[in-house]
């Protein structure tokens, strides 16, 4: 069993951490704040002060953050977890960050001699719970490798892209096709309803026909029993889209759909459903016919 240290405690880093201590390995957690370290403390994992001191005995070293400025500060600051790891250990980048931050994290490890893995995640707070996470790996094989058996733990599929970064450019994809159908699904039900149709028939129809993907399907079921508990919150899909923009260098942005989507839920977050899960974005669409 390996001695694993996940740096921040939120949604998916807490439920992360204890299916590491499920499969048996000894976990070290750090958050910022520090209240919530209780839930993996009390299943079993030791709790450190600082980034720097969670991590010297780590084998693996995970990050689970919120953003390109949180990654930075942990790994890089005075007190943050990179002067602190042993030579040997692995970096695991799990956040959703731009590219452009994730080559920087790993041009700070490679001068240090440690290895980095960009390793973002696909699914939400119940895979991440039923270690059912879909990974996808950039960096060096080798590497993977040997971490492949914490990933694990904690994912049903690791696919490993190729040279580091590419981790990212998979995921912010992954992310904007499903920011982009959740929003198509949430204006085309209000669509059909305000032509008269019954939405949850409208949607059961439209499920079962072959243009609907099954995440746009599970889409439409929450939004007609109007679930917006937050799962994937809208702040941190207007976060991802902008990171999409940034690093796929989007410049003709009145054509771009990545544009237009990132658009509809920053004016989301502006009416005040920025806590809402994705699905909330439907609430942007109530009203828009004349
Ligand atoms: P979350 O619940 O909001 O947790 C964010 C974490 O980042 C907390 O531990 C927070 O610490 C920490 N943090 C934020 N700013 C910081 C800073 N400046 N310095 C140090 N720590 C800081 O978010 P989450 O849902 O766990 O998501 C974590 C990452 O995974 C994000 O990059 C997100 O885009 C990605 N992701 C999320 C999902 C999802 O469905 N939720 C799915 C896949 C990937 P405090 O507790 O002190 O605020």
């Amino acid at each position: 069993m390996a001695k694993v240290t996940v740096l921040g405690q939120g949604a998916m880093g807490s439920r992360m951490a204890i299916s590491l201590l499920q499969a048996g390995h000894q976990v070290t957690v750090w958050n910022r704040s520090a209240n919530k370290t209780l839930t993996a403390a009390q299943a079993g994992a030791r709790v450190a002060d600082t980034p720097y001191s969670a991590v010297p005995a780590a084998e693996f070293v995970i990050s689970m953050l919120r953003d390109d400025a949180a990654a930075k500060q942990v790994w890089l600051a005075e007190n943050g977890a990179l002067s602190g790891m042993a030579p040997n250990a692995i970096a695991i980048e799990s956040s959703t960050l731009t590219v452009a931050t994730v080559k920087e994290l790993a041009q700070q490890f490679q001068q240090r001699g440690i290895s980095f893995l960009d390793a973002p995640v696909a699914g939400t707070r119940p895979q991440a719970e039923a270690a059912q996470l879909i990974y996808f790996v950039g960096g060096e094989i080798t590497a993977l490798e040997r971490a492949k058996p914490i990933l694990q733990a904690m994912g049903s599929t690791v696919h490993y892209v190729g040279a580091i970064g590419n981790g990212m450019v998979v995921k912010l994809a992954v992310n904007s096709l499903f920011a982009l159908q959740v929003s198509a699904v949430g204006e085309l039900i209000n669509l059909m309803h305000q032509s008269g149709l019954d939405k949850a028939q409208a949607v059961e129809v439209i499920s079962a026909t072959p243009v609907c993907s099954p995440a746009a399907a599970m889409a439409a079921k929450a939004i007609v029993a109007r679930n917006f508990a937050p799962l994937f919150p809208i702040k941190l899909v207007e976060k991802d889209l902008n990171y999409a923009l940034d690093s796929f260098a989007i410049s003709n942005r009145e054509i771009s759909l990545i544009a237009a989507t990132q658009r509809n839920y920053a004016h989301a977050v502006k009416q005040g459903h920025e806590a809402d899960n994705i699905t909330g974005i439907a609430q942007l669409f109530e009203s828009t016919v004349a």
